[in-house]
């Protein structure tokens, strides 16, 4: 991974060649090699002729500067694509990828931020912080962030799975659910368990996080062990939940892009063959 360095502030000189994320809807502009996919330099963006309704600068990576922008209209230059996240992941460099994902979500925040929730005022970009200010009655809006626990359950061999009912495939995954306020994380793998499934469970240890740009998510990752219970099927969140063995696992499993899968893996390493 490269080094990237989280900036308000942007440099009062233009320096090229600098990264630009450009925002049309929900979707990332780039441009299209024989081998993957990637993001404009700021020479090939000026270029384009496309017009900017926000920008918002990200900081430095390896040294370069990164801006995101919002192009409201228009079709893409020559040999560039406007796309979604999704469909990027896994063509492009990791670094970009969490960056357009980064980019994508300042950008919405703005747009969706633009008059302040108590007052009604119309807010300002705060100009050393991440923050929209109401020049009314002095509110702060940071970027949204909605912090969600995912946890794999595990019972010696096997562990515990579910067929959402949103997901639109056959496939299984661990639970997952928001954290609500005033609640712990531990709290909330172990509240979410209970829902989803009936289980309680014990020994609960972090595992890894992630940004989940989809749209505004952190995931927050967890193993814990079985303690009692019968599984019980919640129809509201679940079509199907089962205990799998690496035997006898689901035909289709999260992808790889995903913390859940990560922790799926993680157990399917470290269990006997
Ligand atoms: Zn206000």
């Amino acid at each position: 991974m490269k080094e990237f360095i989280s900036l308000v502030v942007p440099p009062k000189e233009k320096v090229d060649p600098a990264w630009w994320f450009a925002i049309q809807d929900d979707n990332v502009l780039v441009r299209q090699e024989s081998s993957g996919a990637t993001i404009p330099r700021s020479v090939e963006f000026v270029q384009s002729g496309l017009r900017v309704s926000r920008q918002h600068y990200l900081g430095q990576l390896d040294g370069c500067h990164c801006y995101a922008v919002e192009v409201p209209e228009g079709a893409p230059p020559q040999g560039m694509a406007f796309e979604g996240l999704r469909k990027i992941y896994g063509r492009i460099n990791e670094d970009l990828f969490a960056l357009a994902g980064r980019a994508l979500q300042i950008i919405d925040w703005d747009r969706t931020h633009r008059f302040c929730g108590r007052c009604g005022s119309e807010t300002r970009t705060h100009t050393t912080e991440r923050a929209k200010e109401c020049p009314k009655c002095g509110l702060l809006h940071f970027p949204r962030l909605a912090p969600a626990i995912i946890v794999l359950v595990r019972r010696n061999q096997e562990i515990l799975l579910a067929r959402a009912r949103r997901f639109t495939t056959a496939m299984y995954s661990t639970l997952a659910g928001f954290v609500e306020p005033g609640e712990t994380l531990e709290e909330a793998v172990i509240r979410e368990v209970k829902e989803e499934s009936g289980v309680t469970v014990k020994d609960i240890r972090y595992f890894g996080s992630q940004p989940w740009p989809f749209p505004h998510s952190l995931m927050i990752g967890f193993t814990a062990n079985y303690a009692s219970g019968q599984i019980m099927l919640n129809d509201t969140e679940n079509v199907d939940l089962g205990w799998f063995t690496v035997q006898n696992l689901p035909p289709q499993l999260p992808s790889e892009m995903s913390i859940a899968r990560k922790l799926i893996d993680s157990f399917l390493n470290s269990s006997p063959k």
